[in-house]
């Protein structure tokens, strides 16, 4: 039975009118409670998430409390939270779309103990706005009543605390019904005179009754039997220190706030324009929409803004736009979705080629210095990026010096990119000496600069930890230890209760056991090993190859617990000396980790292959059970490859075997790894036809595993056998590419790798001039060839180079949706394969479990419409592909910071005029108007060396080669930079050139401390025996390592002794936290080259 109301909505235009709107509303008997108390589940059709039984009482927010408080609403500890339909509805119109979508994600996640409750829909619940009486009090009433609808709705069985600011509500409601209390969520105004009036209640006992399960209305009312108006948090979540703080913080904010607007001062910035105003300009072209981008190093005058959707095609420009100047920012922030109005041509700017403070990446952008480009300003913000930021507060003199307001303090972001921020608080002093995460609350054009609120503390400025928590929260990654609901999904296997194979899947399954001899290569030591491969003749003589790849998906339903916190998480984060597994460790190292010797299930690729010309002539898809024989390491494989069978003693199992079945088994798996190479050359070979690209830094396979010692480094010089399992990977992603784009056209994931823009190619190009190669841009086969030839037989660190800018002038690789990109558009450039996707490490990325559901439902024949439901439709996916690729990012930036950490606190407390490692080789491989970046390969860092100085001197080298600092000139050609002095000597520095420098470190104590490097002579560094060099290197690496690791265990232990300021827990933020020096050494060697400002993983 329906029955049909009108209900009236006022809203508020941009231009300030207001709109009434009408709706026709039906309300119901009955909608879902979705509490586990009630009385007709049936009736009520609970069917979505339910309220934890495990509560002492249920809180309703007022919508006034939703409106300001969300983020405190969004602590996990607070259980039991109805949000009200009527709130929600308040927050969707008058906080937008961003603030709505966080409340409906919240709503959404299992992890979070709270429902909607549709309170205008139900027809005891709805109340009519009576005449005269405000929206406020008609929602606050309407809230209060479906409070005690609800109540009654489960028989009196939970206590209800409505929590609201309403004063008025607290003393007209707050006695009307027993069970139903009205409080305060944080007394606000007359908060410190309430405090000194109110008798000490005892808390501890409070909160004792009330945490006790049979808590009943009795002890409620124990707490507030003199009716007396309280604070929700203070009572009922005593411990919840952050909630308390960010409470604190967030009214604070709001006070401030107020009374800001009451002053009245000029305008410091242009009003933003209307929305409609600025889509009406869009659509006609007189605006331009895209993503502002502040440039890092002149933060303060340049930032770009890339164009984005039509604009992109409509606009004509080529170019990104420059927005130059604060003013021209209008209040923007590094990210924020914008609306650009381009300025007349004569206004238009240049971008700057000069290297200044802290630069120390090299953009492959070609463009000449001083040339004007489309510049343009900002007139309105579509969307606001905010995130958590990082800051310092100022220290005691730079406090005082900010004179007469101390209350409002400005803070130092982190990243260079974003603006200082004002703070309201009176700790300024306390904080001084640590990194605080704060949130931006408002920027109104009154306002120089961004007001904002204090969250939390991460630690002390310097110390390693808060160092590494902060890299963790500038990437926004959020890596809390695995709950126990979601452990409580995990299988089970222990030494009493081992997993087994179960009846069921042996019957389903394909049974590899006995038929196939499988084994996996990794890095030594490894042990999440998600990929294993398997290759034998057949009966007919062809060839059968396989890749078995774990199969996750079998342990991980589709919106499990588990199966929601990987896909927040996306991706296993590998920071330089610790990682953050996207799943728990049963999973990632025991039975989803395909070891030697025990059964695991695995989805398995097939394909039978002619036995000479090794064409596919069939693949077969599907789940398996297999039983790898091996785990092999790289270099005992290449050994077995190489025919150098003494290095059997070193793979286990063969330890055991006698005489005879240790040759018989060897002689299979020399046999099975040399056909798999010769398989692997023949398909690569086909590839390479078609022009894919061996770039520096492609598809880096991390594996952190290693805790032995500093002999297991990888060799410099490439395997074949990675080259042999890359490329089996490579086939079965693509095979798996196409299979789910078959059968899904519209909604597969796949990844593609768009070709790259040829004007990024300049710089590459002239370098390789520099040193007489040319390198032919026209495609990836040209491109490719050319580099190979790009060789120079005295310097190979030229070739390594090159490869470096290669790969920064391309693409990012991406996840893609298939339903949402035009099919040639798939294509996967740095592989030059027309379909590609991740289909091997399910263990490791997201994506790779999207892709095993879709391949399962692709190859089911039964329960087709069942499994299909669980698939992600288009738009959906695209979602997906979205929040993937950005965590993918993030995961690249946070590995780079994390290593640029490490080696800036090894070099941090050297004397860099003394100590011999201070000095190293450098090659020179960008030329800028005042310095050049020099790239050193002993650490595999890179950074900005200055040919002129702060006093304006300039470098020069006399007869000896030293580097002096005299007055002079600079004059920068195309590949070299000369400096003479006024003396008339002269010194030229070319690219490719070698030098020595020096290296230091820069502190900084709101940024990250970046490497300093000094040229002292224009003369390569010597060192007389190579061989020495080559092991003196690695010694040095290793101190490195080790310097950190005890200096920062020394500091810990300093730390422990001291008063505990910090009430973070480090501990249960590293899941692994290994010292292992194998691990950062790889790491540095990895990323030597790699410059995540354009990521490109493929
Ligand atoms: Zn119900």
């Amino acid at each position: 039975m329906l029955q049909k109301r009108e209900k009236v909505l006022l809203l508020r235009t941009f231009q300030g009118r207001t709109l009434r709107i009408v709706r026709e509303h039906y309300l119901r008997p009955s909608v879902p409670c979705n509490s586990p108390l009630c009385p007709q589940p049936a009736a009520c059709r609970n069917d979505g998430k339910l309220l934890s039984s495990d509560v002492t009482h249920y809180m309703i927010p007022d919508w006034k409390v939703v409106q300001d408080y969300l983020e405190i609403l969004e602590f996990p500890e607070l259980k039991g939270i109805i949000f009200m339909q009527t709130a929600c509805q308040t927050v969707q119109h008058q906080r937008g779309r961003r603030q709505y979508n966080k409340l409906r994600n919240l709503l959404k996640d299992a992890r979070h103990d709270c429902i909607l409750f549709a309170n205008e829909f139900q027809q005891h619940c709805y109340l009519p706005r009576e005449r005269g009486e405000s929206m406020e009090k008609w929602q606050t009433r309407s809230i209060y009543n479906a409070a005690v609808w609800y109540f009654h709705h489960c028989q009196d069985r939970m206590p209800i605390v409505m929590v609201t600011e309403d004063k008025e509500a607290i003393q007209q409601y707050g006695s009307e019904t027993e069970g139903v209390f009205v409080i305060s969520f944080k007394f606000l105004r007359n908060f410190k005179r309430f405090k000194m009036k109110k008798k000490k209640p005892n808390k501890e006992e409070a909160r004792r009754e009330c945490t006790q399960k049979s808590s009943s209305l009795h002890s409620l009312q124990a707490i507030f039997c003199s009716n007396e108006m309280q604070n929700y948090l203070d009572n009922f979540w005593p411990d919840l220190k952050a909630a308390h703080e960010l409470c604190d913080s967030i009214l604070q904010s709001q006070r401030e706030r107020e009374n800001e607007s009451q002053e009245s001062h000029g305008k410091e910035y242009a009003e933003h324009l209307p929305l409609e105003v600025l889509e009406a300009g869009i659509k006609s072209g007189r605006y331009i929409q895209g993503i502002l981008n502040v440039n890092k190093h002149r933060a303060q005058m340049e930032a770009f803004v890339r164009l984005q959707g039509a604009s992109c095609k409509d606009s004509g420009l080529l170019s990104d736009i420059l927005i130059h100047g604060m003013k021209a920012r209008n209040r923007s922030i590094h990210g924020d979705v914008v609306v650009v109005e381009l300025l007349p041509r004569n206004e238009w700017k240049g971008r700057t080629a000069a290297l200044c403070e802290n630069d120390s990446e090299d953009k492959a952008l070609g463009d000449p210095p001083s040339e004007p480009m489309p510049t343009g300003r900002v007139v309105g913000i579509l969307q606001k990026n905010w995130r958590d930021y990082v800051v310092t507060f100022p220290s005691k003199e730079e406090v005082q010096s900010q004179g007469k307001n101390a209350q409002k303090i400005l803070v130092t972001p982190w990243d260079y990119r974003i603006p200082k921020i004002r703070i309201s608080t009176q700790q300024a002093e306390a904080l001084q000496d640590f990194r605080v995460v704060v949130r931006i609350d408002s920027w109104e054009a009154t306002s120089l600069y961004p007001n904002g609120h204090f969250v939390r503390v991460l630690g002390r400025i310097g110390d390693l930890e808060g160092e590494i928590a902060t890299i963790l929260v500038e990437n926004s990654i959020s890596v809390v230890p695995f709950s126990e609901a979601q452990m409580c999904e995990m299988p089970v296997n222990t030494p009493g209760n081992p997993w087994k194979v179960s009846p069921e899947e042996e019957r389903e399954r394909k049974d590899l056991r006995e038929t196939h001899l499988v084994f996996s290569i990794d890095p030594k030591g490894c042990e999440d090993v998600d990929d294993t491969l398997s290759v034998r003749t057949l009966t007919n003589g062809n060839l059968e190859l396989g890749v078995h790849i774990a199969d996750v998906t079998h342990f991980v339903p589709p919106n499990s617990y588990i199966d929601i916190e990987a896909r927040t998480r996306a991706t296993t984060y590998y920071l330089a000396d610790r990682r953050y597994d996207m799943l728990p460790s049963i999973l990632s190292a025991d039975l989803c980790s395909l070891l030697g010797g025990v059964d695991r299930y695995a989805v398995s690729v097939i394909w039978e292959l002619d036995k000479t010309s090794y064409e596919i002539k069939k693949v077969w898809y599907g789940r398996t059970i297999i039983r790898s024989a091996y785990k092999l390491f790289y270099e005992a494989a290449q050994e077995l490859l190489d025919g150098n069978f003494h290095i059997v003693d070193d793979i286990p199992e063969f330890r055991d075997l006698d005489e005879k079945s240790k040759q018989a088994k060897l002689e299979e798996l020399v046999w099975a790894i040399g056909k798999l190479t010769d398989i692997a050359r023949h398909i690569r070979a086909k590839r390479d036809h078609c022009g894919a690209l061996e770039l520096e830094g492609v598809e880096i396979r991390v594996q952190l595993d290693e805790k032995k010692n500093i002999h297991d480094l990888i060799p410099k010089q490439p395997l074949e056998v990675h080259e042999t399992v890359a490329e089996c990977m490579i086939l079965a992603n693509h095979w798996v590419a196409k299979k789910i784009w078959e059968s899904f056209p519209h909604q597969a994931l796949l990844r593609q790798h768009p070709p790259p823009h040829q004007e990024f190619f300049s710089e590459l190009r002239e370098c390789a001039k520099a040193k007489g190669f040319f390198i032919d841009t026209r495609s990836n086969k040209t491109l490719a060839d050319s580099l190979d030839n790009a060789n120079d037989p005295n310097d190979p660190i030229v070739n390594r180079l090159l490869r470096s800018m290669a790969t920064q002038a391309m693409s990012n690789a991406l996840y893609f949706s298939t339903g949402s990109c035009a099919e040639e558009e798939f294509h996967h450039y740095g592989l030059a394969l027309d379909k590609y996707t991740h289909f091997t490490s399910p263990i490791r990325r997201y994506s790779d479990i999207v892709v095993h559901r879709l391949l399962m439902a692709a190859i089911s024949k039964d329960k087709k419409t069942e499994i299909k439901d669980n698939l992600f439709s288009n738009k959906d996916l695209e979602e997906l592909c979205r929040h993937i690729n950005n965590r993918n990012r993030a995961a690249q930036h946070s590995q780079k910071q994390s290593t640029e950490l490490f080696q800036c606190m090894y070099f941090k407390d050297k004397d860099p005029d003394n100590e011999e490692r201070c000095i190293s080789d450098g090659v020179i491989y960008s030329i800028r108007t005042n310095g050049v970046l020099v790239f050193i390969p002993r650490f595999g860092i890179k950074g900005a060396a200055y040919l002129r100085n702060k006093d304006g001197l300039v470098i020069s080298c006399g007869s000896d080669s030293r580097s002096e600092w005299k007055p002079g000139s600079l004059q920068r050609f195309q590949n070299k930079i000369t400096s003479t002095t006024t003396g008339g000597e002269s010194v030229t520095f070319h690219l490719f050139d070698h030098v020595t420098v020096r290296i230091s470190v820069q502190a900084s104590r709101c940024h990250s401390d970046t490497i300093r490097l000094e040229i002292i002579s224009n003369k390569p560094y010597m060192i007389p025996d190579t061989e020495l060099f080559h092991q003196s290197s690695l010694l040095l690496k290793s101190d490195l390592v080790k310097e950190v690791t005890r200096s920062v265990e020394e500091a810990q232990l300093a730390q422990e002794v001291k008063v505990n300021v910090i009430q973070e827990d480090y501990q249960k933020y590293c899941q692994t936290k290994g010292r292992s020096l194998y691990t950062l050494l790889e790491e540095i060697r990895d990323l030597a080259l790699l410059d995540v400002s354009n990521s490109y993983g493929m």
